[in-house]
């Protein structure tokens, strides 16, 4: 029988109006070949008994041929890129294949990017070389095991094809999952057109999908704005507690649903600085780990700004409306913040005096050069067997870290919590193992000389990162000066 008859597919991005995106047919790569299908999700998604014949699979997941009852398109979006407006981007590489309803109700976009062209592209190619395609499987799927809300990777398909770079590269192809690709530049580009039916209508759709609850509301789409900003508070604050930078925070890459969306440039920092970037192309630091707050913050007043026309009837209401919600935001993420942080130190930091603590902590880091898993890694470790070792060798410098941990056992010492749920709160909130940029380097470099098993033995790493596993020492430790990566944006 025909492969994926039964896939449950159920479309409702393309149930709006053909405004919203562009229909696609297949593009046929020259010899799809399937390197690595994510069998654990496919289970969560329920849809894994339909991925039993592999090349029927490699042939659907490049986008060289899609089920009959599937409904391929590309989403149209606006944006704003690093500040500078765009009218029209769109999936210039990629394609919703589909939506699968999971035995719960839920919908799932089934997304492939690097599939080839769309009319979207602009002078783009609408491809991916397979680094790429491996560094978001790696890192979206750490994400995901380190509780991070984020879209998942499904698959990685090779297609036989040659991507033009700087240099000829293999071409690839992700397939990526999310519980929608609605992003604030989806908004945008509707309120830019003034079409404010589609703004209503792409509303309604967020809140159907996402958001059913805000259905209740006094207002509905205040209340889709409150849980977006929420969203995005928290997971701002999950980010700068693990050091992710996510690189490209534009507009175009921030989700409605709060799906941490569009692993390009992004890493986790070795050696703590809050001004750290790793694209190249990030030249004034708007997106370095301590400036992705307020980014997020100036990402949500544009959206807010594009909800505007279907907040109220009157415009100042509308905007006082808008302005409310925003305004929630910073509170949001410091408390996240600090809640994170708390965990990671052992501490409750509700008073000024912890807070100071906190700060004095990061520019401890900063000034002697410390890697922030690490740090946090064996300060987990102190509290559980009062040995400070691990700690003190990270310094050059044994006097500075001893100061800090004298000040640290004294605010220790004035809090109530218990020592064993400390460290189990401290164990959970610091990982063991992060995907450091040297490793997934290494597990692309591998992938182009055809070698799979690098990135699989990372990738199986990295599904445990709470849990010490024997044999994986490489994979904690810090890089060297040699192997220190400085940036990740080498060709898309
Ligand atoms: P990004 O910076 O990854 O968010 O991409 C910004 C815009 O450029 C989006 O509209 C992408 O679809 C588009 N884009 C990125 N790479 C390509 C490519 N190789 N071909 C066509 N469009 C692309
Ligand atoms: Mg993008
Ligand atoms: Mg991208």
């Amino acid at each position: 029988s025909e492969p994926f008859a039964n896939l449950p597919f159920d479309n409702s991005y393309g149930r709006l109006p053909g405004k919203f995106y562009s229909r696609l047919s297949p593009i046929a790569a020259r010899s799809p070949y399937l390197v690595e299908f994510n069998q654990g999700l496919a289970e969560e998604l329920r849809i894994a008994n339909h991925f039993h014949d592999t090349e029927a699979t490699a042939r659907f997941l490049s986008g060289s041929r899609f089920p009959k009852h599937a409904d391929p398109l590309a989403m149209v979006y606006a944006g704003h890129q690093f500040g500078n407006w765009v009218p029209r981007l769109g999936d210039g590489r990629a394609l919703l294949a589909g939506e699968v309803k999971d035995s719960s109700g839920t919908l799932w976009d089934i997304h492939l990017k690097g599939s080839g062209p769309t009319p979207y592209s602009r002078n783009g190619d609408g491809l991916a070389a397979l680094g790429p395609v491996i560094r978001e499987y790696v890192v979206s799927e750490a994400m995901h095991a380190l509780d991070v809300p984020t879209t998942r990777s499904l698959a990685v398909v090779t297609t036989g094809d040659n991507v033009r770079r700087e240099e000829a590269l293999e071409g690839a192809v992700l397939t990526r999952i999310a519980r929608s690709h609605v992003r604030v530049g989806t908004f945008q580009y509707f309120y830019a057109n003034q079409d404010h039916e589609a703004l209503q209508q792409l509303a309604d759709f967020c809140i159907d999908r996402l958001y059913p609850d805000c259905r209740n509301a006094d207002n509905p789409v205040q209340a889709l704005l409150a849980k977006v900003v929420e969203k995005q508070a928290t997971l701002v604050a999950h980010w700068l507690s693990l050091g992710f930078i996510h690189g490209v925070m534009n507009t175009d890459n921030m989700a409605i649903s709060g799906e941490t969306i569009d692993y390009g440039p992004c890493a986790f920092m070795d050696r703590f600085h809050a001004a750290k970037t790793f694209s190249s192309i990030d030249r004034h630091g708007r997106y370095s780990w301590g400036n992705q707050p307020h980014m997020a913050h100036w990402n949500l007043a544009q959206l807010a700004t594009a909800l505007v026309p279907i907040l109220a009837e009157d415009q100042s209401d509308a905007m006082q409306l808008a302005q409310e919600v925003l305004d929630g935001f910073a509170e949001q993420f410091n408390q996240s913040y600090l809640q994170r942080f708390g965990q990671k130190l052992g501490l409750v930091l509700k008073e000024e005096q912890e807070e100071a603590f906190l700060n004095t902590t990061l520019e401890l880091l900063t000034k002697h050069q410390i890697d922030f898993t690490l740090f946090f890694r064996h300060l987990s470790e102190f509290a559980r067997d009062n040995q400070h070792e691990g700690l003190a060798n990270l310094f050059a410098n044994r006097r500075a870290v001893a100061v800090w941990l004298d000040n640290w056992l004294m605010l220790m010492g004035q809090q109530v919590n218990d020592p064993s749920d400390r460290y189990q709160a401290m164990r959970k909130a610091n990982p063991i193992y992060i995907p450091r940029n040297h490793q997934v380097e290494a597990a692309i470099n591998a992938a182009y000389h055809g070698n799979f098993e690098v990135f699989r033995r990372l990738s199986e790493v990295l599904s445990k990162p709470y849990t010490e596993q024997a044999g994986a020492e490489e994979y904690e430790a810090e890089p060297s000066d040699n192997e220190m990566v400085h940036a990740t944006f080498c060709g898309t």
